[in-house]
């Protein structure tokens, strides 16, 4: 761990069991509707790319579901989000083939072996061995070919793994700061004030050393809208104890098809800042090129007048 690693958010271990109930609750759910969804997507209409893009929306369905599980379950602790995030992205490609195979039976089977086997089958030996049946025949034709055995296996393992992937990384997502004190998530809000790319690296290594009164003379440089870097603040709606500074540098670019594109590079993520120099922040102008002159000059007065104070001072609004 590095030496700052302080200076940045760490979740608690904090993992509530009425949180873990909720986010499997929550994840089975969508996973046992969406499944049921995509198994019949997946029955009558087997093209294989469409397949494809369906798995990775059903994938990211449950993800969603997960995440909005542990989000209204208060659950903290990463390594739990990732496990039960696991468990349930598992859970989810098992239930889309028990829909498929189920689908099948009513299909084919006849009257007697309907009524054996229920309207939806359960039993992981009987989908086991439906799906072993279905790789020797082969349920589907490409390309006048009809793939079967270790092809239809090597199929299969990636429709599983997009929607295993997708799921999962959906539902862990990016790591949202939660202020222990309130026991509530804090609630990202972006800042007007852009930062110069040239002035990033100094801006992010005097936040991370606390050098707060560096901040007003870093600010000063021309913000190039198309090529700057972003703040987000998520901070606590109910204290001003847990302010937390996220930058991305964000690139609009027009691709060969005339098309906006936006490119995103994290500078750094969720930096612990104190609430009053988040304010000052807050405060600074959107700089452009034509009111540099002043900005520059009120920056280096409020610089002098903050050198006599410690070397903690905000800026102030400008
Ligand atoms: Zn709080």
């Amino acid at each position: 761990m590095s030496e700052t690693a302080h200076r940045y958010y760490r979740p608690s271990s904090g993992a509530p069991l009425s949180g873990i109930m909720t986010m499997l609750t929550v994840g089975t759910l969508a996973a046992a509707v969406l499944g049921a969804v995509y198994g019949a997507v997946s029955y009558y209409n087997p093209l294989i790319y469409f397949t494809f893009i369906a798995a990775a929306i059903f994938g990211a369905g449950v993800g969603m579901a997960i995440r909005y599980g542990a989000r209204i379950g208060r659950v903290r602790n990463r390594k739990v989000v990732w496990g039960v995030s696991f468990v349930i992205a598992a859970l989810a490609v098992y239930l889309c083939w028990v829909a498929y195979v189920s689908i099948f039976v009513q299909h084919h089977a006849n009257a007697e072996v309907k009524a054996a086997i229920g309207p939806v089958v359960m039993d992981p030996l009987v989908v086991g061995s439906l799906i072993q049946a279905f790789a020797k025949q082969g349920l589907w034709e490409i390309k006048g070919g009809r793939p079967t055995g270790w092809a239809l296996y090597s199929i299969w393992t990636i429709e599983a793994l997009i929607i295993g992937g997708v799921a999962l990384l959906t539902a862990v997502g990016e790591c949202i700061p939660f202020c222990e004190a309130c026991h509530r998530w804090t609630e990202p809000e972006d800042l007007d004030a852009k930062i110069p790319l040239e002035n990033a690296v100094e801006f992010a290594q005097a936040l991370e050393a606390e050098q707060y009164s560096k901040l007003l003379e870093i600010n000063s440089g021309t913000v190039n809208a198309k090529d700057c870097v972003h703040l987000t603040v998520y901070g606590c709606p109910m204290c001003e104890d847990s302010d937390h500074l996220t930058a991305v540098r964000k690139i609009f670019v027009t691709n060969d098809k005339g098309e906006e594109e936006t490119k995103e590079e994290m500078l750094f993520a969720n930096m612990i800042v104190p609430h009053r120099v988040i304010e000052g922040l807050a405060t600074l102008p959107v700089e452009t090129q034509s009111d540099l002159a002043d900005d520059a000059e009120l920056a280096s007065v409020e610089t002098e007048a903050s050198s006599t104070d410690d070397d903690r001072h905000e800026p102030s609004a400008v």
